[in-house]
């Protein structure tokens, strides 16, 4: 499917152009000049793209801190994103899970997670637009906890979802409106818990509390949004398939008005299905789970996750918006116990075999094995893509 890649920015090549360049060429060197029509008589297209990029969990485990450290204190993250930094740029919106807390010293991984500051300029860096601070570890080190990973994602300007330092914010915040390239995207982000810990006052902690949630989906459909799209945390750690609850409440969200409906929280991937009703005119893309981005889980396959990526169309300012292209790209961390390298990697799956030693090819190729067996039983409609190998090539050159 690495076509698929190609044809995504060759549409959007097509459309933001006004003449191919081979035409251009063609046009200017034989035909005569009033066969050239006024810039201003051409008709303008007036269609509106947004492309948006999810990825999973944003893990930071005791192991990766570690890792990480550096001799003069400092943490370094600069290997994480290197391999897919090129696809989350690409989009014009990139989302994530940050499912742990920037609580401060001292830094700690599971079970009670405060992650370096330094991994939160790593995940900017890496070019995701916008972070989901609501899930089961939101609450791991308290008031602290959620008060500074708020601040810290303000102070480097990485808006945020789903927690908030007190209910008035969450009254002026929430849901978030996301504003870009002429689209209008209500975002909601809630979690099934915070592993029995209490939310600190005064602060606010989205649950998946139903009576809230439709009175957010109907403040959500009062800010007059293109769309709106719900990024629950839910679900049963390491369970490959959806439960029932999941099921019922993806199908309770889009009977509400939302969407579409792009989960985390089991560590594994589940499958997407990209539901299409022609007779009524509705599409819904249901994610389950995203899996981990990155982690120092080893045990399989929770090395492995998924980044999806949605493009929208919209044929002018008033316009419905529709999914004019969807896919998702698989992606695996190498940790250092596989890679003997210092630090952890995402790699997309096609990563060149010559970057691999004989155990990070075989996890790699096990998770791709189980992923696309799963995929294609579950999946409806989504297909897998690819980053281009030239671009891959690039990175590994400055980086090997
Ligand atoms: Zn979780």
């Amino acid at each position: 499917m690495q076509n698929k890649y190609f044809a995504l920015i060759g549409l959007s090549t097509i459309l933001f152009s006004p003449c191919l360049t081979s035409c251009c060429q063609h046009c200017q060197a034989s035909a005569p000049q009033s066969a050239i029509p006024a810039a201003d008589s051409i008709p303008a297209d007036s269609s509106q793209h947004l492309s948006l990029l999810v990825a999973g969990d944003l893990m930071q485990h005791d192991v990766q801190i570690r890792c990480a450290l550096m001799p003069d204190g400092s943490y370094d993250y600069s290997s994480y994103f290197r391999w897919v930094k090129p696809e989350i740029e690409r989009a014009d919106v990139a989302i994530a899970n940050l499912e742990v807390t920037l609580a401060g010293k001292p830094y700690k991984g599971y079970p009670q997670f405060s992650a370096p500051d330094e991994y939160l300029y790593a995940i900017k860096d890496a070019g995701f637009d916008l972070l989901t601070t609501t899930n089961n570890h939101a609450c791991d080190r308290g008031l602290k906890g959620v008060l500074r990973t708020i601040q810290m994602c303000d102070s480097v300007g990485m808006p945020h979802i789903g927690t908030y330092v007190d209910s008035m914010a969450r009254v002026e915040q929430y849901p978030y409106l996301l504003e870009q390239n002429g689209f209008r995207i209500a975002l909601l982000n809630f979690t099934y818990g915070t592993n029995e810990l209490p939310t600190p006052k005064p602060t606010h902690v989205n649950r998946t509390d139903t009576a809230q949630i439709a009175g957010d989906i109907l403040k959500a459909k009062a800010m007059n949004p293109d769309l709106i799209i719900a990024l629950p945390h839910w679900g049963i750690e390491y369970e490959t398939l959806p439960r029932k609850h999941m099921v019922r409440l993806a199908q309770w969200l889009i009977d509400k008005g939302v969407d579409h409906v792009i989960g985390g929280h089991p560590h594994v991937v589940q499958p997407i299905e990209l539901r299409r009703d022609s007779l009524a005119g509705t599409e819904h893309l249901v994610a389950y789970s995203l899996g981990n981005f990155v982690s120092d889980q080893a045990g399989f396959p929770k090395y492995g996750g998924i980044m999806l990526r949605i493009d929208f169309t919209k044929q002018g300012p008033h316009q419905p918006a529709h999914i004019s292209d969807c896919g998702y790209m698989l992606t695996f961390v190498a940790r250092p116990d596989w890679s003997k390298r210092k630090n952890h990697r995402i790699y997309p799956v096609n990563i060149a075999d010559s970057l691999l030693n004989r155990v990070e090819s075989q996890k790699r190729d096990t998770f791709v094995t189980m992923a696309r067996d799963l995929f294609k039983q579950h999946n409806i409609d989504i297909e897998e893509y690819f980053i281009p190998d030239s671009i891959l090539n690039q990175v590994s050159q400055v980086n090997p």
